[in-house]
This record gives C-alpha cells, structure tokens and sequence, in this order.
C-alpha cells in the first residue's frame, strides 16, 4: 500500500477543473457564459456518473424515463427527478458512486428536521481537491497572515470542519479550531483564547456570536478592540437588524455565509449585504414551487433545489432543501456578476398567525429594532395562533413592566399587521445546539 504522500503526488487536478480554474481563474471575474458552461459540462459528468455507478440514482433516472444524453442544457436539468431528505435516511450510502473504501469522511446531520439520521459521505478527491480548486477570494477575504477563529461545531456536522479547509488549506491562514459548545469548547474558554491570539477572522453562529459577546463581557474583554478584519455568521439565518446588533457589538462587518450540511456553500454575501452570491463554480441552484415542482423564474420565491457540481464520487442531484428564497440576477453594487439568493427561512420554521404566514426573520427584524429588547427572544406560535406572542429578554438596563411590555405590543402590532402580546422575562435559556426562535408549543 502506497503512503498517504504518494498518493497526494498522485492526485492531479481533474481537465475539467484545469480547462476553467486554470491558471488562477477566479469565479467571481470568470464571465457567466463561461460559468455556465462549466455548470453545464460538470453537471453532465456528475450526472452521468451517477447513472453509471448509482443504483439509487439510476432507478431514479430510468423512473423518471431520463438519460444522461437528454441533459443538453442547463434548463434540461429540470427534466431530472428531485432527491429527498427522506431518501438520503434511507440508506447511509446511498449517493454512492465510488467504492466504499475510498470514503474518508462522513458527515451526520444535525437532525433539526427531526427523523433519522442524514450521513453525507465524501472522498478525499471531492473534499479537498475539487472543493478547493475554484477560489473565491474577493467574497472570501481570507489570507495567509490572518487569524481565524472557528467558533463553529466541530464534531458530527460539517461547518467547523468545512470552514477548517477552507481557512487553513484554501486561503493558508492561521486557524483556531475553537469549536462551538463541545467537549472542551466553552464561551469562556473561546474568549479567553481570542484575548490571547487576537483573531483577524470570526466564523460563528449569530447567536453564539451574542454568547460569546456575554462570555467577553464577564472576563472585562471589549470585543471591539480586537483587531478583526470581518466576522462571518452561518448555520442559522437572522435579520438585518440583529446583524447591526452583532457588527456593533463586534466592532467589525459581519457578512452571512448559507451552506448546508449535503449541499455544502450554497451562497456568499459580500460586503454590500445584498443577498448571497451563488458559487455557480460549486453549486447549481434552482427555485422550484413546492406544491407544483414547477422551476419558478428570477424574482419568485420557492423552495432551493441544489445540484452540486464538483462532488462527483458521492453525487446530490435536485435535491430539496427545504429552504425557502429566490434569486436576483442583477449584477450586484460590489461588482460581483454572481447572481444572488435571498432566504425566507426553513420551510417548517414559517409560523402562520391570524391565517397569515410570516417569515421568522421577517418578524425578528421589526423585533430587533425596538430598542428595549434584548438579544434573546422566542415567537411562541402555537398552531391556530392568533395572537404574535413575544418572550424576551429586556435590553440590559431596562426594567421590566406591564407598561413597557403594552407599549411595545403595540409598536411589533403596528409593524407586522397582526395582535402581539410580550411576556417579558429575567433570562431565557442560553442555546447549546442551534437556537431555538418559534416555539410551536
Ligand atoms: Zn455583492
């Protein structure tokens, strides 16, 4: 058996990677015809393989009485049956289109969604290698010289890991793997570290971005005077307005990033936050209606279906995110020719009141600019609701009172159309896993 450094000299980018990464081609000054070119070529590799080599995927195709040689188009792809998050619990394996030994890395869901577990497999080619190859250094402003502190979960999922290789083996920089409430990571422990090795670079969740800034607090460390470069927010969406609350806090821009566990990056924000830029390099991303599977036009919000381009041994084809957004094809302010996705939240997180449903960041955003509301909140909808009810946190320094809590029932009313009632409260519990905001209790 050859060692593991034979065969990483071994390893050679693939021609189609080389045809259009090369050299230093960047996708964010690559012109879209020619993205989509390479959109199409790889679509078609990933999709013959899995014809090829998937029997989970073939049965699909011949169900579905589709050939790989009826893909000509990008928009030929619709002609494609969907993946379901129900069909990757049926079996770990199921996307395979390699040999089982040469996985060398599995991912496990979350399970968020509730149901079984979902194991996302990856080689070692689809993980550093082809992953690696399209660089996106105006979105991803990460050098050597910085310090990155990863404040994302480590162990099962793939954030922590995910950002891990882009930071140290994408960008080189120098990276902090401090982990987001595992094992040995703590709030106290992660700020500690960052008054010691002063990051450039943050990557965390928003409201673990607030528990650290608790954590900075109690230790008497201001965050404001580290001396970072940005901030990046993931693995839950917020509003525009709780972001300000965190670039203040902070000191420094926060941008979000949106990935998913079997999609990987679906979309980057640049400075302008304008919505996310797509990496068309990585990923194929259709809007399709979730009731009639119709593929909707620019500007119609849907649900994201995500087809990923340069995972070829372990292939997700149309598969349903769940997630809810719609893409805008103008060129952004920042330059970026990128189109850009814009999110309406996880499908089962929409909470419905009065017969009206709401977007929960829609409602965050009118929540996070009264100003004697605190960071920590939770929208408690139960089914049937007709009433918006609001526990919070009251800002630091602010009295709790019936008044007070009539007074901004009225100014959320006002904002979001429907009756809202607030029950303010000393402290709600901190998160350990992903945050909790719509209790359907
Ligand atoms: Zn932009």
């Amino acid at each position: 058996m050859s060692s593991f450094f034979d065969q990483l000299r071994k390893m050679e980018k693939p021609p189609l990677l080389k045809k259009y990464f090369e050299p230093d081609a960047t996708v964010e000054t690559m012109p879209l015809e020619k993205l989509k070119a390479f959109q199409l070529e790889a679509a078609i590799m990933v999709i013959t393989k899995a014809f090829r080599r998937s029997d989970f995927y073939r049965a699909k195709f011949m169900a579905g009485q589709v050939k790989p040689e009826d893909i000509r188009s990008l928009e030929n792809i619709s002609k494609l049956p969907f993946t379901t998050k129900d069909e990757l619990r049926e079996d770990p394996w199921i996307t395979l289109a390699c040999f089982k030994d040469d996985i060398a890395l599995v991912h496990v869901a979350t399970g968020t969604t509730g149901g079984k577990e979902i194991y996302v497999p990856w080689t070692w080619q689809d993980f550093y290698l082809n992953e690696l190859t399209p660089a996106l250094p105006y979105l991803v402003d990460v050098r050597p010289g910085d310090i990155c502190l990863n404040a994302l979960p480590y162990e099962m999922s793939s954030s922590g890991l995910a950002f891990h290789k882009v930071f140290m083996s994408g960008c080189q920089a120098t990276v902090i793997p401090a982990g987001k409430a595992g094992a040995y990571s703590t709030p106290e422990k992660t700020v500690r570290v960052m008054q010691d090795l002063e990051p450039t670079i943050v990557i965390t969740t928003p409201s673990y971005s607030m528990v650290l800034a608790e954590a900075a607090t109690a230790i008497g460390l201001d965050l404001a005077t580290l001396p970072l470069k940005r901030m990046w927010l993931t693995g839950e969406g917020c509003s525009f307005a709780f972001r300000e609350r965190v670039e203040q806090i902070w000191g420094t821009k926060a941008n979000f990033y949106y990935g998913s566990l079997e999609g990987g990056g679906l979309g980057v924000e640049c400075d302008r936050h304008r919505g996310y830029h797509i990496p068309m390099s990585h990923v194929l991303v259709e809007i399709v209606d979730p009731n009639t599977d119709r593929v909707l036009e620019p500007g119609e919000i849907g649900e994201i279906v995500v087809t990923c381009l340069l995972r070829w041994d372990t292939p997700l084809i149309r598969y349903r995110t769940q997630d809810l957004g719609y893409i805008d094809p103008d060129i952004c302010t920042c330059g970026v020719a990128l189109p850009r996705l814009f999110l309406r939240g996880r499908r089962v997180d929409q909470v419905e009141i009065a017969g009206i449903e709401f977007s929960p960041f829609y409602l965050e955003e009118f929540l996070m600019r009264l100003p004697e509301v605190g960071n920590w909140y939770e929208f408690v909808v139960p089914p049937g609701a007709d009433t918006l009810r609001i526990r919070v946190e009251p800002a630091l320094g602010v009295e709790k009172s019936p008044d007070l809590a009539e007074r901004l029932a009225s100014q959320m009313e006002f904002s979001v159309g429907v009756p809202c009632e607030f029950e303010l409260v000393e402290r709600l519990r901190r998160p350990k896993s992903k945050t909790i905001r719509v209790v359907k209790e």
